[in-house]
């Protein structure tokens, strides 16, 4: 089975420096605020240049913390992409802000810059793009509009790490960027684990005392928080994995390169659009989708999975048209990109350790799955 992402070969590709890094934080019982979560933040908001980076426990509280602290609360409202993971809206209803959803790009899959500011009102206080799939979302665009409207940005980096928006790396172009370890994502720790960059040194210290129960010293609170940890464990084996996320990007960048290739012509496969040379960096790749007739895709998917590949779906239903916004009382009317791609997006496998010759079977297969 070629599975979507496959963590047993990463791991296999690094186990003795994983395996010792994991017995030294058990000898030294250092499982909370010790030195490995320590020389994460600092190692990973060196990698930003100069940034504050504050770990937490997973990018959904990430968010709703970066948000918190920028003062988001009931009576304002928060822009997001209609076509992402549900934790960036979660995040921004647990606030008690109103989350306002934008509709996105047929191309990019990212939320549709020309139609924000249809979406701002007295009360919009922020926007949440979303890098989805690893594609940069225009951070120049985003940043007009942020000043025109003196809006706050915080980047939903989860998907992300590492893409660049004109040389920089996301999550450093907004307030604030949040970022997740989830296993699967393109650094991901053995668990839970997420953090949060910003080159605001007040509002790095909020955001470590709000993750941190409102704490000054040990018995000292000066306000409520949450409790929201990156514990040592995870952050002694992201120290490991760190060091290789350069090397790993380059690979998915490379084998979305060879699906390109590979699937190129392929009637019935609608390929994403691949940044040129100079743009290539804007797109780590953390999913591969396509799109197929959406009368097809639960065939083509079975019949991929009968040849052994699994294949996902990027969402297979936008979040303005899940039950849990039913409140907001939108049609997919409202959405006609993202109610278009939720049915007809289908992610292929995508991680580092993919060879050219799975790439080219995948690719076969599915040319034989459309027919
Ligand atoms: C995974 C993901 C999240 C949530 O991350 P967790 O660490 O699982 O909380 C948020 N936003 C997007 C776009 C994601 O893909």
């Amino acid at each position: 089975m070629i599975p979507l992402v496959d963590l047993k070969a990463q791991y296999r590709s690094i186990k003795t420096e994983i395996d010792e890094a994991v017995q030294i934080v058990i000898d030294e019982a250092a499982f909370y605020k010790g030195r490995h979560v320590r020389e994460f933040e600092r190692k990973f908001a060196s990698m930003f240049g100069s940034r504050h980076c504050v770990g937490v426990a997973n990018c959904t509280d990430a968010l709703y913390i970066a948000l918190k602290c920028l003062d988001c609360s009931s009576g304002d409202e928060v822009i997001t992409a209609a076509n992402t993971f549900i934790a960036t809206a979660e995040a921004i209803t647990a606030t008690g802000a109103k989350v306002v959803f934008c509709d996105v790009d047929p191309e990019t899959f990212n939320i549709d810059i020309a139609k924000i500011r249809n979406l701002i009102t007295l009360h919009t206080k922020a926007i949440v793009p979303v890098h989805l799939c690893g594609r940069a979302v225009d951070m120049t665009a985003i940043g007009e509009i942020a000043s025109e409207f003196k809006l706050k940005v915080v980047e939903d980096c989860a998907q992300a790490h590492w893409a660049e928006w004109r040389g920089k790396k996301v999550g450093s172009i907004g307030e604030i960027g949040c970022f997740s370890f989830y296993p699967s994502k393109n650094l991901g720790a053995f668990g839970d684990a997420g953090c949060i960059i910003t080159d605001d040194e007040q509002l790095a210290e909020t955001v470590r005392m709000t993750a941190d129960h409102g704490r000054t010293k040990k018995y000292e609170h000066i306000f409520e928080g949450i409790s929201s940890r990156l514990d040592g464990l995870q952050a002694a084996i992201l120290n490991v994995k760190l060091n290789y996320l350069d090397e790993w990007t380059v690979k998915r960048q490379a084998n979305a390169r060879l699906y390109e290739k590979h699937l190129e012509g392929v009637e019935g496969v609608k390929q994403p659009e691949i940044p040129d040379e100079r743009e290539f960096k804007t797109h780590v790749f953390h999913v591969f989708q396509v799109m197929v007739d959406p009368r097809r895709r639960a065939k083509i998917r079975e019949k991929m999975s009968s040849d052994g590949i699994e294949t996902g779906m990027h969402y297979p239903i936008a979040l303005p048209n899940q039950l849990a916004y039913k409140y907001l009382g939108h049609s997919p009317a409202d959405f006609p990109v993202a109610s278009w791609l939720q049915d007809r997006i289908m992610s292929l496998p995508m991680y580092p350790e993919l060879t050219e010759e799975q790439i080219r079977y995948i690719s076969d297969c599915l040319k034989k799955a459309v027919k």
